[in-house]
């Protein structure tokens, strides 16, 4: 089983494991091939679906040279389609001061729900 960092959501909420992210993604492309839809709109639609029941995708590995910080955005009154539910990465540079962080579209602190503070190996 693949583990990604904790992060705490609010109740009810979760993030699928690696392998729960694949069944959904080969049941999406099973379907979209039966019904002709293009599979990557399939997916579109299917990670909204979840994210608007609480279930999100797993954090994708943060990039080379930013900050670790990432937030998951899942309140709906708050984030719009495109972003409840889509991972942000900081992009401010490695072990940068504060625990605010920014993907230059959201910001956070890494005490809100959703929020994965940076990896500590990076504050040596
Ligand atoms: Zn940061």
């Amino acid at each position: 089983m693949t583990t990604h960092p904790t992060v705490t959501l609010p109740e009810g909420m979760r993030v699928m494991t690696h392998e729960q992210m694949r069944a959904v993604h080969d049941a999406v492309r099973d379907a979209a091939r039966r019904v002709s839809v293009w599979g990557y709109k399939a997916d579109e639609i299917s990670y909204d679906a979840l994210a608007a029941a609480g279930v999100f995708v797993p954090p994708p590995a943060p990039e080379p040279g930013t900050c670790t910080a990432q937030f998951l955005p899942t309140n709906a009154r708050e984030h719009g389609p495109g972003t409840l539910g889509v991972w942000q990465a900081c992009v401010i540079e490695p072990r940068h001061e504060g625990s605010q962080h920014t993907s230059g579209t959201v910001g956070w602190h890494d005490s809100n729900p959703g929020a994965v503070p940076a990896n500590p190996a990076d504050k040596e």
